[in-house]
């Protein structure tokens, strides 16, 4: 170990200039593998914190850290958050001027930069290839990133990749680290293969991402749905996955008409278009992306709250993938698919037009997957994390699957009704012709024959929406299983026949509302976060970095939580390290002092090392309740709380459904018994219908309180 490494301590240059605390994970162990100079591999998922594993390695060694990356559009953010920092680092690529990439080469040889991004194209080929150069300078260490793309196993094979493994030879003195969020079994024999690394130090850490809650949904009535879950996230950033450049188009322009602050993102747009766009995004000026699975790779932004698919995916590593693109701050985040069985069909033929036969059959076994990791009734955690090898043990209640056990209702005769239709029809047909027959239409599409069958009409008093419902939740349970090439066609599955004939009862879940999705941490100052971010985006403009390269959410989140007004307690906000301290500590003080000031608040000082831990939710709606039974009616207590009226009204109906206040106090019975009524006949479990039935006479707030006990 040479003399440089003795003289800095990880922890300290953790400290100082990332301002966090403690290494997460396997962070330290992977940092001192690569000081005592091994090859190292990294397998972390997305937001685990694989940068640090390289830049605080690059901070102790004397020289230079090379950092491979195939995104030119992520260096700049990432050499723009590392110089916030108070780390000198700089990118090479083909966007800069000759006499930009020379003064950034002359700093390199004076040693005063750190860190250097650049391509893998970079290296062996243009006019001045990198290589030649790199042997006149004095190499420390050599980061991979994104190192699946040296697999062709992988979804994002580069060519250029598999020309690292002559780097590694040229510098056989000095250690190589190669990270990557996506590796399936194939694609890590690769990694090691492939880039030459000398007999690697494995980092395998858990894959799971704890704060993503996963959910899938049928796809019927996908804009229905999407704008009700869309109501739940109005403040947030998120990205919504189409299959084709049509659909985003489509979908952007109806969230615009509908006055949300969405924008399309597709191969086909113009370039500058494209950059503009998600130029946008990033900077938090626009809200939602619309785009096809061409976004994402080039994007860093951590406060990403949501990830919708509208398609099916390919396969899972690819979802697994986009929808790790919510959530890297850590806090609470959503997936949410919709899946219906003629995506699944589209996909298989795109696939079968493959000419490579060996290829083609790998990919459609990964679709098969995707399809049961759709349809599956185990938690849905438990099944991506087994499919990359890890088991879970336990459910994870925080998917939809989770969320649905405990919550079954008897669904015996209905369901006997529909069984009975598909049997009759011979299992000859899907489930639209099957809801024909079973509520007796009068289309020209139902074949004679079949209108004089005894399930002909026998479920004319349910809507098409409640029977399409229950054909998913039996396709989900096993009674039904989808055959069929060309169209899905229903057949009762063994275990369906068994039901019928022991005459057992039928419980099915129900399914949660998408507006009712995951609760927030609420211990925080709503109102001051919202200033909070309004001073981050006015200095993220001013000096022309995305907002979270200033703080992360996070950072905000725990200085609305812990309100600190001075520089000491500011520094113990994860996040904020000395130079971050010295650049933005006055401007944050102040709003928070000010903040404090007005509101007649007693900061509590952070208890370092201990992450913000949000008041366990009961305590605080039993807070809200109490206020309310003293007579404050919901917009006094968000002010009081520095609530949002949401969560105050969110705490209420929690408050409900614990039977801990009566739904009378917000409703008349009668108004009650209507609601109910409406719902029961309507036969879906979201709100946006009945919200549209009765229009202005009830508040989402007062049908959610009605129905408090029934959903
Ligand atoms: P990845 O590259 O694995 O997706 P990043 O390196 O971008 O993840 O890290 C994700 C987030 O976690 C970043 O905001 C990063 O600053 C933060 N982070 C990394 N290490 C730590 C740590 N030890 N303590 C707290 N936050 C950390
Ligand atoms: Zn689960």
């Amino acid at each position: 170990m040479d003399q440089a490494v003795l003289v800095k301590k990880p922890e300290e240059i953790l400290k100082k200039f990332f301002g966090y605390s403690e290494f997460r994970g396997d962070q330290k162990q992977i940092i001192q593998s690569i000081l005592t100079k091994k090859d190292t591999i990294v397998l972390m998922p997305t937001g685990g914190g694989k940068s640090v594993c390289y830049q605080v390695p690059a901070m102790v060694f004397g020289g230079l850290t090379l950092v491979i990356s195939p995104l030119i559009s992520l260096m700049k953010d990432q050499v723009d958050a590392l110089n916030a920092n108070g780390i000198s680092a700089a990118f090479l690529n083909s966007s800069q001027s000759q006499s930009e990439q020379r003064f950034i080469s002359s700093q390199i040889q004076s040693g005063k930069i750190k860190l250097l991004y650049i391509a893998p194209e970079r290296l062996y080929r243009g006019d001045y290839p990198l290589i030649d150069f790199l042997k006149t300078v004095n190499l420390s260490l050599v980061a991979i990133d994104e190192a699946h793309c040296v697999s062709q196993w992988g979804h994002d094979f580069r060519p250029e990749y598999l020309k690292i493994g002559e780097l590694r030879k040229l510098f056989p003195q000095i250690p190589f680290i190669a990270l990557t969020a996506t590796a399936d079994k194939l694609t890590r024999k690769d990694i090691a293969d492939k880039l030459g690394l000398k007999t690697p130090q494995w980092f395998i850490s858990s894959f799971d991402r704890s704060n993503i809650t996963y959910r899938v949904t049928a796809k019927r009535d996908a804009m229905g749905k999407l704008l009700e879950f869309l109501d739940f996230h109005k403040k947030d950033s998120g990205v919504i996955y189409c299959l084709s450049r049509k659909n985003v188009e489509e979908t952007a322009s109806e969230l615009q008409v509908r006055g949300m602050s969405a924008l399309p993102y597709h191969a086909g747009l113009p370039r500058e278009e494209r950059e503009k766009n998600q130029e946008l995004f990033i900077k938090d000026e626009v809200k939602i992306m619309v785009a096809t699975i061409a976004f994402g790779m080039g994007i860093d932004k951590s406060n990403v709250r949501f990830v919708v698919h509208m398609n099916m995916p390919q396969n899972i590593e690819g979802y697994y993938q986009e929808t790790g693109r919510a959530g890297r701050d850590g806090l609470p985040s959503d997936a949410l698919l919709f899946y219906s069985g003629q995506d699944a069909i589209t996909l298989g033929r795109m696939l079968d037009q493959g000419e490579n036969q060996e290829f083609t059959h790998v990919m459609q076994d990964k679709l098969e997957k995707m399809k049961s990791f759709c349809q599956t009734k185990v938690c849905r955690r438990k099944f991506l994390l087994n499919y990359f090898g890890e088991n879970h043990a336990g459910d994870c209640g925080n998917c939809d699957i989770c969320f649905q056990k405990g919550n079954r209702q008897d669904m015996t005769i209905p369901s006997q009704m529909l069984l009975s239709t598909v049997a009759r029809l011979g299992e000859n047909f899907g489930i639209g012709y099957v809801i024909l027959v079973l509520r007796g239409s009068k289309s020209a599409k139902v074949q004679e024959a079949h209108q004089s069958l005894s399930v002909y009409g026998i479920g004319k008093d349910r809507p098409e929406s409640f029977w399409k419902d229950l054909g998913d939740k039996l396709l989900q349970e096993d009674y039904l299983a989808e055959a069929g090439a060309q169209f899905p066609t229903l057949k009762l599955t063994e275990f369906a026949w068994q039901k019928l004939k022991a005459k057992e009862k039928i419980l099915l879940p129900m399914e949660e509302s998408l507006s009712e999705v995951s609760s927030k941490p609420s211990t925080h100052h709503e109102e001051l976060l919202d200033e909070l971010k309004a001073l981050r985006y006015s200095i993220a403009q001013k000096s022309g970095v995305p907002p979270y390269v200033v703080f992360a959410d996070n950072s905000l989140l725990e200085m609305a939580t812990y309100l600190p007004v001075d520089e000491a307690s500011f520094l113990t906000i994860s996040g904020v390290g000395q130079v971050k301290a010295q650049s933005y500590g006055d401007d944050f003080l102040k709003v928070v002092g000010e903040y404090v000031k007005k509101n007649n608040l007693t900061p509590h000082r952070k208890v370092q090392t201990q992450r913000a831990k949000p008041v366990r939710s009961s305590q605080s709606e039993a807070l809200t309740l109490k206020l309310f039974n003293e007579g404050k009616n919901i917009y006094q207590i968000a002010e009081e709380r520095g609530m949002t009226f949401n969560t105050v009204e969110e705490h209420l109906v929690n408050m409900v459904k614990k039977k801990e206040v009566d739904a009378e106090k917000f409703l008349s019975k009668d108004d009650i018994l209507n609601i109910r009524l409406a719902y029961r006949r309507q036969g879906t479990h979201f709100l946006k219908p009945l919200k549209e039935q009765f229009g202005e006479r009830y508040s989402y707030f007062q049908l959610k309180v009605a129905l408090a006990e029934e959903r």
